[in-house]
């Protein structure tokens, strides 16, 4: 469906970790430290489509803002085609840049954007959609005349299906629907001329029977655009069905860590990671690939960020933990040469988890609605 991917990462997250404090409850002295990424490295290459997926709280939309430099990192770097975005943010150029940069701060901004996930708070209430859509073109494009905007943006709604052009041109954000405001964001974003757009749960707010449409509307302007799409997700199904048409990856967060990566074949048709079947399962449009009837975890309890679990942060939950998993963290790794990375010791096989005991627990004490998923 995409424009073939381009060989040189756009943007590459090397080792990043954002941590925050975050005071203590009920008044009891000092802070905790928040680990709500730690150790994540990922390449997002030109035209590509990579949705991050994992339960509330993992950590994908805290991921998803740093590499667009909304937040920054506590340790590590994000590389914009090979610059520190942050380096270049702080230096002293004409737009923020050291000077000596090939990318101006202001460039990589423009070149990183964000649709939210309610579109109605970022599109500006006191101007018509013509105005808002005006915007990044009077910018961007200075040369364009005001007779050509109008012909880019009317041309834009009614590819969108918001026709008539001119009608919709003339309204308020309060007066579309929730769906067309989305439209009215994806086309805003992409009028920047993005590399890469941050998809934040952007379809989460719509109807069922809307977000298949909007999906098939990102990838079709995304040939236009020759944009990327860096998409966060709760839904398995939903990361399934764009990576698949893209040609793109899913990559699965636990508790601030990636811990599997790779194709959406390989993710939903073989998923490795014991924490990625237990998405799979509490994915109900998924769930029988499974071929289990109960949630494929030992325990209810999601552990606190603040105080996330030694050695592997999966094996409080983990059916297949042993007492290895408990002391070392393993690391994500491509393990057939096939490109799917997986942080798991059973991808190991001469690794002394093998040898080491199963952990006790009751592991049929998960009820169905133990993990979220929909
Ligand atoms: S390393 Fe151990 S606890 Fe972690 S996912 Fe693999 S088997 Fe489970």
């Amino acid at each position: 469906m995409s424009n073939a991917r381009g060989d040189d990462p756009l943007l590459s997250l090397r080792d990043v970790s954002i941590h925050f404090h975050k005071e203590r409850l009920f008044g009891l002295a000092g802070s905790e430290t928040v680990h709500a990424v730690d150790d994540v490295s990922l390449d997002i290459y030109e035209n590509d489509v990579v949705a991050l997926v994992g339960e509330s709280g993992c950590g994908k939309t805290t991921l998803g803002k740093t590499a667009i430099g909304v937040q920054r990192p506590t340790e590590g770097s994000v590389l914009y085609r090979g610059q520190d975005i942050w380096e270049t943010k702080s230096g002293s150029g004409l737009f923020g840049g050291r000077g000596d940069d090939e990318y101006a701060a202001k460039e990589i901004r423009r070149s990183l954007q964000m649709i939210h996930q309610d579109p109605g708070s970022s599109l500006n209430a006191n101007y018509t959609i013509e105005s808002i859509l005006s915007a990044p073109l009077e910018r961007w494009q200075p040369e364009m005349t005001e007779a050509d905007r109008r012909v880019r943006i009317y041309g834009l709604l009614e590819y969108v299906g918001m026709t008539p052009a001119k009608d919709f041109a003339g309204r308020y954000p309060h007066q579309l629907s929730g769906g067309e405001q989305q439209r009215v964001a994806l086309i805003r974003s992409l009028l920047m001329n993005p590399d890469l757009i941050l998809a934040d749960e952007a379809i989460s707010a719509l109807d069922v029977s809307l977000r298949a449409e909007m999906m098939e509307l990102m990838l079709e302007l995304q040939e236009q655009f020759d944009t990327s799409y860096l998409f966060i997700s709760h839904n398995l199904a939903n990361a399934k069905h764009l990576t698949q048409r893209a040609g793109g990856r899913i990559g699965i967060m636990y508790l601030g860590e990636l811990v599997e990566i790779g194709t959406p074949e390989q993710i939903i048709h073989d998923p490795q990671h014991p924490y990625t079947k237990v998405l799979l399962w509490a994915t109900s449009d998924l769930r029988n690939r499974t071929g289990v009837d109960t949630p494929p975890v030992r325990s209810l309890d999601i552990p606190e960020p603040t105080d996330p679990p030694s050695g592997c942060r999966f094996h409080t939950r983990c059916l297949e933990a042993r007492t290895a998993c408990t002391r070392d963290c393993p690391s994500l790794e491509d393990h057939d040469g096939d490109g799917r990375r997986t942080a798991c010791f059973r991808r190991d096989a001469t690794h002394e988890y093998w040898e080491s005991e199963p952990l006790a627990g009751d592991a049929n004490a998960a009820e169905e609605n133990a993990v979220g998923g929909d």
